[in-house]
């Protein structure tokens, strides 16, 4: 795809065991490029004027599955739940959000490695930068990583086979604190068992850039902390019970109510044919609400 008639703003190579917070305007394009190959990168995400709000891998895994790629979007935390990033172009096609960044633990308790890079590390120390602290990092969103389900639910990762050039380009839709890091892991098959430099750069997006994200619909459960009944970042760390608090929880009491519902010979027929009697017995109501889902599904999730 042709992007010479992007603008670069800027460009570093990232070395072996380090990462780098980028303050990225909304419309600008991070550009995570592989230098020598075969280098997986850890990625965090903040909304660049409230941290509170972060990437959130289960929502984005929930969406778009155990690996986004080019045409998806990565979603922060509930209860905001909107699009911060969109994934514009993916050159290698094996992101995972399934995996949690490595760790000093890890490394000390499996391998027997008490000082080791590790991307938990180097991303509290690149977000140190901005003020975050090492419980601020958050589930990695994890490039260039080769990953897998085995029958019994088991997570297995692969070698991959990205080379010099390979690169994902991630559009920032609200002005974030983009934080990628070099994987630390050279004794696995991460980043195929040694640690390797990559490339950031960041372009201005073009009109043709923004033609091919989605339209996105607001909702009104998309909630800031205006929304909020404690907006209140707590300073402390100590936990205090809150002396005034009476909760308050949505439709509780929970109330419900019967409604009959007349289906006429033809309806009924239908029913009959399809009801999950293994599952629901006699009980048409429950039976007639399975089939109403399952047609929801297919009709509106695209879901067999
Ligand atoms: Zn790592």
């Amino acid at each position: 795809m042709n992007r010479a008639d992007r603008k670069l703003v800027s460009t570093l190579v990232l070395e072996p065991g380090t990462g780098k917070a980028i303050e990225l305007l909304k419309g600008q394009i991070l550009r995570v490029e592989q230098v020598e190959g075969g280098q997986c990168v850890d990625f965090n995400c903040f909304n660049l004027h409230d941290y509170k709000e972060s990437m959130h891998t289960g929502r984005t895994r929930t969406l778009h599955g155990l690996y986004p790629t080019e045409g998806h979007f990565m979603w922060s935390a509930p209860p905001r739940e909107r699009a911060m990033m969109y994934i514009l172009e993916d050159t290698v096609r094996c992101n995972d959000v399934m995996f949690p960044r490595c760790s000093a633990n890890l490394y000390e308790s499996v391998y027997g490695l008490p000082v080791h890079t590790n991307c938990h590390d180097i991303q509290a120390e690149a977000q140190r930068e901005y003020g975050l602290t090492p419980d601020d990092v958050h589930d990695s969103f994890n490039l260039f990583m080769q990953t897998g389900v085995r029958p019994d639910g088991s997570l297995f990762i692969e070698r991959h086979h990205s080379v010099p050039g390979d690169h994902v380009d991630l559009l920032a839709l609200m002005d974030v604190l983009a934080v990628p890091n070099v994987c630390g892991a050279d004794i696995m098959r991460t980043s195929n068992f040694a640690i390797k430099p990559v490339r950031l750069s960041v372009f201005e997006a073009t009109e043709a850039d923004w033609a091919m994200v989605p339209a996105l619909k607001t909702w009104a459960t998309q909630r800031t902390p205006a929304d909020f009944r404690n907006s209140r970042i707590k300073a402390t760390r100590e936990l205090r019970r809150d002396p005034g608090y009476s909760p308050e929880f949505t439709n509780v009491p929970i109330v419900y109510e019967g409604h009959a519902i007349t289906l006429d010979d033809e309806e009924f027929a239908l029913l009959t044919k399809h009801a999950r009697r293994d599952l629901y017995g006699d009980d048409d109501a429950l039976a007639l609400r399975d089939i109403v889902f399952t047609w929801w599904e297919q009709t509106f999730l695209g879901r067999d």
